[in-house]
């Protein structure tokens, strides 16, 4: 393997990959470069690889001359320029819309939410794939595979469906029934394994190293699937008319769409298509798997790993790759990190669902209970603009509220006992 010293135009030109603007994948730690390939560790230090780009001219007009989809951000994605001719799902461009009843009951006065239920299967996960996708076709595999906690389990299979791809997919068995059928129903493998997330990924780890075509979205091309992410970032900016929110909230399970969301917002600023400025970027967990959470109240820069024990499944990731960087991404722009017991995660999917109309599933529900947490905690300022990042839809997570909401009565069908019932309300 040929080791590139920067990004320079030899590398870019004898690159055999055509992925936009994507150069060579660098080492978060130490900065080392490697050729553009399916890597995801730096040979020298171990280290997460990660995209590095040459970026062409990217401006607001070009960027909305394109499609009502995260391709219209295809000069800042490792992914080819006709990356639209191929088949995909075409996430993104979800809705962005004002929260004035959930402001006002947080207590907060400029609130906005970003709404990725939207996506082809109902989560911010489509994001991430697509990419994944684009770019493991570039770089020659034939086969899209995961360990997921879910939401990654149902878009790679209908991704992988709509492309006319194998799928490979290992879930823990004990996910929710939802997340399962919405997967199986796209005929891929699914293999439900006895074990946690945690088990799952590492068995995936194995079998990539053993099928040389098998693209495991998350793990040995991750850092393309990881730079999805930033479009969440992108959007928020270019819907709020080309600026940066004051504040973001982002629900944390490995931690790569918090850093990826600060990542877009720092390369819009670069570009110059946004003001570079100032903003806090605030991490959400569930208590009963809050690895960051707890790293960032002791002050620490490490991560301990833990026993995933909460109804937020698809946050259940207790040794999550990207917690040190969210744990930088936080502390640099002021933010901070929360988490809520599960009683308040059902909470907070209610409390969105009446003032909203939005019904998230349990990782929304993390977001707005952290959220009211930390603004009780005097960490967010109830001044500031706020964008809450709501990433999968309540249809997939039912079991949480279920026994929790019911009809008000259920009545004979006769018009007195409907009176009856609606003067008892
Ligand atoms: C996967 C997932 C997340 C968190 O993603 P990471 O990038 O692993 O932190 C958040 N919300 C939902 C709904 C998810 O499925
Ligand atoms: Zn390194």
């Amino acid at each position: 393997m040929s080791l590139l010293a920067d990004v320079s135009a030899s590398a870019a030109t004898s690159t055999p990959f055509d992925l936009g603007p994507a150069r060579a994948l660098s080492c978060r730690e130490c900065g080392h470069q490697v050729p553009l390939a399916a890597e995801f560790a730096c040979p020298q230090c171990f280290g997460p690889l990660e995209v590095a780009y040459d970026f062409g001219d990217v401006t607001r007009a070009s960027i909305e001359a394109g499609p009502r989809s995260i391709w219209r951000y295809r000069g800042l994605l490792p992914v080819p320029s006709d990356v639209r001719s191929h088949p995909n799902t075409e996430p993104g461009m979800t809705r962005l819309i004002r929260a004035d009843r959930l402001g006002a009951a947080l207590g907060l006065r400029n609130l906005w939410i970003k709404d990725d239920t939207g996506n082809p299967t109902h989560s911010f996960k489509d994001r991430v794939v697509a990419v994944a996708l684009a770019a493991a076709r570039q770089l020659g595999f034939t086969v899209l595979c995961c360990p997921s906690t879910g939401n990654l389990a149902n878009a790679v299979a209908a991704a992988a469906a709509r492309a006319g791809w194998d799928s490979v997919v290992l879930i823990p068995k004990s996910l929710e029934q939802a997340k399962v059928l919405t997967t199986a129903v796209y005929d891929g493998t699914l293999l439900a394994v006895d074990g946690n997330y945690d088990d799952v990924n590492r068995l995936a780890t194995e079998l990539a190293a053993e099928h040389e075509d098998w693209a495991f979205v998350n793990v040995n091309v991750r850092p393309y699937y990881a730079e999805g992410s930033k479009t969440l970032g992108y959007e928020v900016a270019e819907q709020l008319g080309w600026r940066l929110p004051e504040q973001i909230v982002v629900p944390v399970a490995s931690g790569s769409q918090l850093t990826k969301v600060d990542k877009g917002f720092q390369e819009f600023g670069r570009l110059g298509l946004v003001e570079p400025t100032p903003y806090a970027v605030f991490g959400a967990q569930a208590t009963g798997c809050s690895p960051v959470a707890k790293a960032y109240d002791e002050g620490h820069d490490w991560i301990q790993p833990v026993r995933p024990d909460t109804i937020a499944r698809s946050l259940a990731i207790g040794n999550p790759a990207d917690g040190p960087y969210v744990l930088d991404a936080v502390r640099r722009t002021g933010g901070a990190i929360g988490h809520v017991s599960d009683a308040e995660v059902v909470d907070g999917i209610r409390l969105l669902a009446r003032t909203e109309g939005v019904f998230a599933e349990t990782a929304g529900g993390v977001t707005v209970a952290t959220t009211k947490k930390l603004i009780e905690a005097g960490k967010i300022d109830p001044d500031a603009e706020t964008v809450l990042l709501i990433t999968g839809d309540g249809l997939k997570t039912l079991d949480a509220v279920a026994g929790q909401v019911g009809p008000t009565a259920t009545v004979p069908s006769t018009s007195a006992a409907v009176r009856e019932a609606l003067a008892n309300r």
